[in-house]
């Protein structure tokens, strides 16, 4: 895999579907989901214009920090955030794009408190409702906003989601046009202290349809570094 050739051609890709839905390429965020791959990869990946990395596993993130993998790049958590593990995210990470539940939201505002400072989050939608996933239900966004509303070391900047794995492209893309609604509805709302900057969807397979559906953060992995070696573990 020539990760170089790659995230050229990802940029391209980005640029073309941002051009077709009438946007700017500028305002695409390109995430290089880095789970599984080595500080070396992850290094070359900046050398060639990567500029966000975003980890899944709160011991994998510490230790490729330890070995300073991300370095004049930025970092964001796109997994899963266990309770337990908040303190070791907060602040290390620039984005916390899993924000999943009230609970974990109030964590997160305690620690940024303790730290002194303001942390960035998503609000993860599980917008296909699968039990398997975590992530807000759609109806329970405007709890959540409330709750985060008044959190003041912490600042929601959009939503996340990471829809159902389908086999009709036309379901596929009903998600992502129900994520953009969801962003809208919430935008025109206005909520204190509640910023809809980013609406994170979009993977190697779909980021192009995520795109044309409003994306403006897509996340890629196997299309970057190639397909991955070993099976992904639990934290
Ligand atoms: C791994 C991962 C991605 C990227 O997946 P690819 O299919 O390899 O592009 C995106 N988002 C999340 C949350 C991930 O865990």
């Amino acid at each position: 895999m020539n990760i170089n050739e790659n995230v050229r051609s990802i940029k391209e890709k980005i640029a073309a579907a941002a051009l077709a839905a009438g946007r700017s390429p500028e305002d695409i965020q390109l995430v290089a989901a880095s789970k599984t791959r080595s500080p070396e990869e992850i290094r070359t990946a900046v050398a060639a214009g990567v500029e966000i990395f975003g980890e899944n596993r709160v011991q994998e993130l510490r230790e490729k920090l330890a070995q300073n993998a991300y370095a004049g790049a930025q970092i964001h958590f796109i997994g899963h955030l266990q309770k337990n593990k908040v303190r070791q995210v907060v602040g290390a990470c620039s984005l916390i794009q899993s924000g999943d539940s009230d609970e974990l939201l109030r964590l997160i505002d305690r620690r940024a408190s303790e730290l002194q400072l303001v942390q960035n989050v998503l609000l993860e939608v599980n917008i296909g409702g699968e039990a398997s996933k975590s992530g807000f239900a759609p109806k329970d966004l405007p709890r959540a906003l409330e709750t985060a509303a008044g959190l003041s070391h912490l600042r929601v900047r959009g939503l996340m989601c990471v829809p159902p794995i389908c086999s009709d492209p036309q379901e596929l893309r009903a998600y992502f046009v129900q994520m953009r609604q969801l962003f809208v509805d919430i935008s025109t709302k206005k909520y204190d202290n509640i910023f809809m900057d980013f609406l994170s969807m979009g993977m190697s397979g779909d980021f192009e349809t995520a795109i044309a559906e409003g994306s403006n953060m897509v996340r890629i992995g196997s299309a970057i570094f190639g397909p991955r070696q070993y099976p992904q573990k639990a934290d």
